[in-house]
């Protein structure tokens, strides 16, 4: 078999795996609960689940999306966590792969931290310290793995990103008199431009803000939200922007430059 191939088959198993993994941590961490023990219960009667009905995607599937035991649903976020972060796993083998197995199994790993912290932050409105820092070591171990990365684009893409949201929120602070973003999304776009460089980072905070002001009006169309200060998460944005930015922020930049240079 091609090696490629076997490579691809791998990273989609273990993608299922760690995904089945962020789930109990999704679960677990908010609750202050350890992610190694006790073994995975279902939430709604608690009883163990026998490693047969815990097998990533196919489990749900067999099971109808239902507990063997009470009956209740499961929840849909259990297999959208394994399927995302298994494609997730594989868009970064398509893309990197070539360009450097670590650096591709590294960019895996900070999309894994990017699945907890989008759906957490849905959960919570938070994003837990552990996630910020994790994100910060990946991406300082991206720079080293990824040959012709400047590291100067780099720092300057972190210094940039904790500025301009630090700048924000005292000015939500100061002239609205309340926080209009969190501490933990200035952490976390300081984390995405170290991540992506400067240049990726203006693609971030694009899709970011974009997509919140597309999304975040629907939502307070279809709910009938007159409260204007109604508090939603906004890393979820910036994790969707992160994605964009580590997965085609070359090619839009090379495409939007080319709308210049080359026309
Ligand atoms: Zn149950």
């Amino acid at each position: 078999m091609n090696t490629l191939v076997l490579v691809y088959i791998i990273t989609a198993l273990l993608g299922l795996c760690v995904g089945s993994f962020l789930n109990v941590a999704i679960l677990r961490i908010p609750e202050g609960e350890s992610i190694a023990f006790p073994p995975s219960r279902c939430p709604k009667c608690k009883s163990k689940i026998k490693w047969y009905d815990n097998i990533p995607l196919l489990s749900y599937l067999f099971l109808g999306g239902k507990c063997r035991n009470c009956k209740n649903k499961i929840s849909l976020q259990y297999p959208a966590v394994e399927l995302a972060n298994c494609l997730l796993w594989i868009i970064c083998v398509i893309r990197f792969w070539g360009i450097s197995p670590y650096y591709a199994v590294i960019c895996m790993a900070a999309c894994s931290v990017l699945v907890c912290i989008f759906v957490i932050d849905i959960h919570c409105h938070l994003i837990f310290y552990r996630f910020q820092v994790l994100l910060f070591a990946l991406a300082s171990a991206s720079m080293l793995t990824k040959q012709g990365e400047s590291a100067v684009d780099r720092l300057i893409g972190f210094a940039a990103g904790g500025i301009l949201l630090l700048v924000i929120y005292l000015v939500f602070l100061y002239v609205v008199k309340r926080e209009g973003i969190g501490i933990g999304d200035i952490i976390l776009m300081a984390a995405s431009g170290l991540m992506v460089g400067w240049q990726g980072l203006i693609l971030v905070m694009l899709v970011s803000s974009i997509s919140a002001c597309i999304v975040l009006l629907a939502v307070r169309i279809i709910n009938r939200i007159r409260d204007r200060f109604t508090e939603y998460p906004f890393a979820p944005f910036i994790v969707l922007g992160d994605l964009v930015a580590l997965f085609f922020g070359e090619q839009i930049i090379r495409w939007y430059l080319n709308l210049f240079i080359g026309g």
